[in-house]
C-alpha cells in the first residue's frame, strides 16, 4: 500500500516511521530542503512563508522526557528544555536511527490532492507536486497522510485603523529576533506562549514593551517544585483522575504561589483548566520591573499610535506584533469538499479522519493543540492511522463518527471558552488514552500491577511519558520499562 505523506515535520517523520512499522510504503513530499518543519530556524525574513516557523530564542515549553517519541528517548546530555536547535537535532537522530530519510523527496511541493476516477471503489488519491527540478508530477496513492502543520497561515484580525498606522506591523510568524526593535516602543497583541516569549525578549532591548490582552491568562513557570519540569508534575494519571474542583484548586494554588495574578493585572475571567496556560518564567518579573506594561484590548490604531478599549492611548508607537494565532488551511485542496473548513474548524473523527469519505484513506495528522507535548500525541495518531490503512483497525460507521464529533465539540465548549484558537484543543492524557485504546496499547494498570507493582505505581503517580504506550499491545517495546523508570 503506497502512502503519500505531505510534510516532513514532527508529524510527517513519525508517520513515515509508523508506515514502515506496519509494512506500508511511505512516500514523503516536503517542500523545504530539510526535515524538522517549524523547528528549523532561519534568519531570513519570509524564508518560511507558507510553513510554520520559530524565532531565534525559541526554547521548547515541554520537557524533553515528556516530548520525545515513545521508543526513542532524547539523549541524556540534552537539556530538559531543548532550544529549537536541539529539537531539530533530536529529529535528525530519530530519522537516522529509523532510516527515514530515504523515503523523503525534498523540495517537492504538493500542489493538489484530488480523487481518482475510481476513488469510490479504491479510495485512491491523485497527488500532484512540483519536484526539485521544477517538474510537475502526478502520482496515484492508496492513502494520504496530511502533515502540513497548522501554524503556517497567520491570522491577523482586522483592527480599526491599522492600515493608517505608519509604524512596523508584523505577525509573530514573521518575528525572528529582537534585532530591529532596539530602543523602539513596541506593542505586542495577544497573550499566548509566543506573545509572552516575544514580549519578554523585547523587554530587554526595546525602549518600552506594551502587552495588550483583553482576557488575561494563567501564567506558570517551566520549573515547578524542586526545579522539576511543570509537565512532570501535572501530566500524571493521578492528577488527571482527581475531581475537577481539586485539580483546579491545586493548579490555581501553584500558579498564585509564584505571583498574584490579580495584583499583576493578569487574572483571567476563565478558570485555569479552561484554556491553555501560558508558560513563561520571566513574564511576571518583566512586568514587575516595568519593562512590560500591560494594556487592555485594542480599540483602534491612529497614524502613530493606538487607543485601547478603556480609552487610554499611546502615541509614538514604533511597531506592532500581532500574536493572534493562525488559520487552518490546506492550500492543496482545491476541492473544498475533501476537507471542509468552517469557522477555523474541521470535522474529524478523533481529530484525524474526515467521516464523509467512502474509504478511510485520508488522514489529517497533528491538527491538535495539546495541553501537553505534541510529539507523543502525533505519534499515537500515526500508529492508529497506519493500522486503519493496513486493515488492522476499523473505523465505526459514518453516523457514529458524526455523532461522536458533535459530542466532542460540545464537550470542548463545556471545558474551554469559545475562541477560534481553541477549536483544536485536546487534553493530553485523555486524548492519548483514547487513541491508545483504538490501537490496543493503552496500559492496563491493573494487569500491570500484578506483573510489576512498582512499574504500575510509576505509571499512575509518575509522569505519563510516551513510553507508557509501548508497554503492551501492538508495537510493545522492551525498552519502555527502562524509560519510565
Ligand atoms: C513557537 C512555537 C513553540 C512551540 N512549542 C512547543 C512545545 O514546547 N512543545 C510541543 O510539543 N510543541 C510545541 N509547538 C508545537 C509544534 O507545532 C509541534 O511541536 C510540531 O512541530 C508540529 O509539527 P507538524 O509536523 O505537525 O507541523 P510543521 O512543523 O509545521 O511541519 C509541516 C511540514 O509540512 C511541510 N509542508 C507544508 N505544506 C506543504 C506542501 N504543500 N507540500 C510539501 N510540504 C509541505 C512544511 O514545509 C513543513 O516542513 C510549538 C510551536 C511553535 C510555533
Amino acid at each position: 500500500m503506497k502512502v503519500a505523506i505531505i510534510g516532513a515535520g514532527v508529524s510527517g517523520l513519525v508517520s513515515i516511521k509508523c508506515c514502515l512499522d506496519e509494512g506500508l510504503e511511505p512516500v514523503c513530499l516536503e517542500k523545504c530542503s530539510n526535515i524538522g518543519g517549524l523547528w528549523k530556524f532561519s534568519h531570513e525574513e519570509g524564508s518560511y512563508s507558507g510553513s510554520g516557523s520559530v524565532y531565534e530564542s525559541t526554547v521548547i515549553n515541554t520537557s524533553k522526557e515528556m516530548t520525545c517519541f515513545s521508543d526513542f528517548p532524547a539523549p541524556k546530555h540534552f537539556p530538559p528544555f531543548m532550544p529549537h536547535g536541539d529539537v531539530v537535532k533530536y529529529l535528525q537522530m530519530y530519522a537516522k536511527h529509523f532510516d527515514l530519510l530515504k523515503y523523503i523527496h525534498f523540495n517537492a511541493t504538493v500542489l493538489e490532492i484530488s480523487r481518482t476516477s475510481n476513488h469510490r471503489e479504491t479510495g485512491q488519491w491523485k497527488v500532484s507536486f512540483v519536484n526539485w527540478e521544477g517538474k510537475k508530477i502526478e502520482s496515484i496513492f492508496d492513502a494520504v497522510m496530511i502533515c502540513n502543520g497548522h501554524l503556517s497561515k497567520p491570522f491577523f484580525p482586522t483592527f480599526n485603523g491599522l492600515d493608517r498606522f505608519e509604524g512596523r506591523k508584523i505577525h509573530s510568524h514573521d518575528y525572528k529576533s529582537y534585532r530591529g526593535f532596539e530602543d523602539k516602543a513596541v506593542l505586542v497583541i495577544g497573550l499566548g506562549n509566543s506573545a509572552a516569549d516575544i514580549a519578554v525578549e523585547l523587554s530587554r532591548h526595546a525602549s518600552q514593551v506594551y502587552l495588550s490582552t483583553h482576557r488575561g491568562a494563567w501564567v506558570i513557570s517551566r520549573l515547578e517544585k524542586r526545579g522539576l519540569p511543570w509537565d512532570q508534575h501535572v501530566e500524571t494519571r493521578f492528577f488527571q483522575n482527581l475531581p475537577s474542583k481539586i485539580k483546579e484548586w491545586l493548579a490555581v494554588r501553584s500558579a498564585q504561589k509564584r505571583f498574584d495574578h490579580e495584583t499583576y493585572g493578569l487574572l483571567p475571567h476563565h478558570g485555569i483548566l479552561n484554556a491553555p496556560t501560558v508558560i513563561s518564567d520571566d513574564l511576571p518579573l518583566r512586568i514587575a520591573t516595568g519593562t512590560i506594561k500591560l494594556q487592555p484590548g485594542v480599540s483602534h490604531f491612529t497614524k502613530n499610535g493606538v487607543v485601547f478599549t478603556d480609552g487610554t492611548r499611546l502615541d509614538n508607537l514604533d511597531a506592532v506584533i500581532a500574536c493572534t494565532g493562525y488559520d487552518i488551511c490546506f492550500e492543496f485542496l482545491q476541492d473544498k469538499y475533501i476537507l471542509p473548513v468552517e469557522d477555523n474548524q474541521v470535522s474529524l473523527y478523533k481529530q484525524v479522519f474526515p467521516p464523509h469519505h467512502p474509504k478511510s484513506t485520508l488522514a489529517v495528522m497533528g491538527l491538535i493543540q495539546s495541553s501537553g507535548a505534541f510529539f507523543p500525541a502525533a505519534e499515537l495518531q500515526a500508529r492508529w492511522v497506519t493500522r486503519v490503512f493496513k486493515g488492522l483497525a476499523r473505523l465505526p460507521s459514518k453516523e457514529f463518527m458524526l455523532h461522536n464529533i458533535g459530542l466532542e465539540k460540545r464537550m470542548l465548549r463545556q471545558i474551554f471558552y469559545a475562541s477560534r484558537r481553541l477549536t483544536i484543543q485536546v487534553s493530553s492524557i485523555p486524548y492519548k488514552d483514547q487513541l491508545a485504546d483504538l490501537i490496543g496499547c493503552k496500559p492496563d494498570l491493573t494487569r500491570l500491577f500484578f506483573r510489576d507493582p512498582l512499574l504500575a505505581f510509576k505509571c499512575f503517580f509518575g509522569p505519563c511519558c510516551a513510553a507508557q504506550y509501548r508497554l503492551m499491545g501492538p508495537g510493545a517495546w522492551p525498552g519502555a520499562k527502562g524509560v519510565i523508570e
